[in-house]
């Protein structure tokens, strides 16, 4: 019952562009790089990493691959 409520739930502030954590605006968040042409990876203030697809226009949670795909390409940067 709990997680019917949730999920919609996250999936409508993730339609507005808010974070599902803090709700903090993702269009603020900080850039992290690109995962590629149409896709770029966000930080928000509280952590939490989302990637944004321009082709369909929204923000998704990143994934744990797309996380780690990121961070090398940071750390390659250094
Ligand atoms: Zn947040």
């Amino acid at each position: 019952m709990i997680k019917n409520l949730i999920r919609p739930f996250q999936e409508v502030l993730l339609e507005r562009k808010l974070c599902v954590g803090c709700t903090n605006p993702l269009d603020q968040a900080k850039k992290m790089g690109n995962l590629s042409d149409n896709r770029f990876i966000v930080q928000c203030r509280c952590k939490r990493r989302y990637v944004f697809d321009k082709e369909i226009g929204l923000f998704q949670r990143a994934s744990l691959a797309e996380e780690q795909q990121i961070l090398r390409e940071i750390a390659k940067r250094k």
